[in-house]
């Protein structure tokens, strides 16, 4: 069985509409219709603001042609021939159909007979203040639709959630409640503004933000290791107080736990060096001693790439 529901869904903010003349665009803004300007003359109120800017790029005249179009056919109750280019159609007896060589002419003509301005524009009054605006406004009928982008469909937001299980940064995916890449062009938006902290956030803290214990002796991320602490009952056998003891990490390639550093880096960093040790290319962190004083040590140590002659992979 194949069900199919119909949801009726009232338009708000973010939903996509568009007349027939490719004007698409998007609600802005919802007001109350007591709010809305008022024609002076018929005292109707507009349903929809279109910002004028809106027409002299896509040059879409025919919209403002069939706006006044309507209003004239509306006015004196008559359909409108839209044909183009009308003027040029020749009757039997060789003359134009229309009555002018121009459309505009007719439609002003046809406005005008019915004591309407025009060109389509009339002095329209403040829905919130009930003042007379200071210029006339040109507002007639469009036909609008509803197109089938909508905000309900698409809107994402998340705050934590899944993660990639190699690089431990958020997934991608409305569905999924992923994140929204931060991407270069993002990246240098903030740079441009001096956003130095905010980027920081954005890229490290909310995302993969991890902390690696480094070697600082052969400068190693992949070979360190904990070090189980003794179990209880040894202890306890040992005349040692009860308490767990501090986690220790060591360093399986100089067998030893000194020089162990704690480093903040992007988890994905540690998964570079750990492809790169599969091509047989060690990645050593050299960590600087004012990497090392830091009470909040950010990535502060200088990386370096070296590929062991010994083995002689890459070397022939
Ligand atoms: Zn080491």
């Amino acid at each position: 069985v194949n069900i199919r529901f119909r949801h009726p869904r009232n338009p708000i903010i973010g939903d996509k509409f568009s007349s027939r003349h490719g004007q698409k665009g998007v609600c802005s803004q919802l007001w109350p219709d007591i709010d809305m300007p008022f024609s002076g003359v018929t005292g109707m109120r507009p349903d929809l603001i279109i910002n004028p800017h809106a027409f002299p790029s896509r040059m879409t005249i025919a919209m403002l042609l069939e706006s006044v179009a309507a209003k004239g056919g509306s006015l004196h109750g008559k359909f409108v021939d839209a044909t183009p280019f009308s003027d040029a159609v020749k009757g039997a007896n060789g003359k134009t159909e229309t009555e002018s060589e121009s459309l505009v002419d007719e439609l002003g003509s046809m406005l005008r007979a019915r004591g309407f301005n025009y060109h389509g524009v009339e002095v329209l009054y403040s829905g919130v203040y009930g003042t007379e605006l200071t210029c006339e406004i040109f507002i007639g009928p469009v036909y609008y639709q509803r197109l089938r982008h909508m905000v309900s469909d698409k809107y994402q937001v998340r705050a934590t959630g899944q993660v990639d299980q190699i690089t431990r940064q958020p997934i991608k995916g409305r569905k999924r409640g992923g994140g929204i890449r931060f991407g270069e062009m993002e990246r240098d938006s903030m740079l441009a503004h001096g956003a130095a902290y905010l980027l920081h956030d954005r890229l490290h803290t909310c995302s993969d933000y991890h902390i690696a214990d480094v070697c600082s002796l052969c400068g190693s991320i992949l070979t360190t290791a904990i070090i189980q602490p003794q179990k209880r009952v040894v202890r306890e056998i040992g005349g040692l107080p009860p308490a767990r003891a501090p986690k220790k990490v060591m360093c399986h390639a100089c067998q030893t736990s000194k020089g162990m550093e704690t480093v903040a880096m992007p988890y994905v960093f540690r998964y570079l060096a750990a492809e790169l040790a599969a091509m047989n290319i060690k990645m050593t962190i050299q960590l600087s001693s004012e990497a090392l004083k830091s009470s909040n040590p950010i990535f502060g140590g200088a990386v370096g790439m070296e590929v062991p002659v010994e083995e002689g992979v890459l070397d022939s």
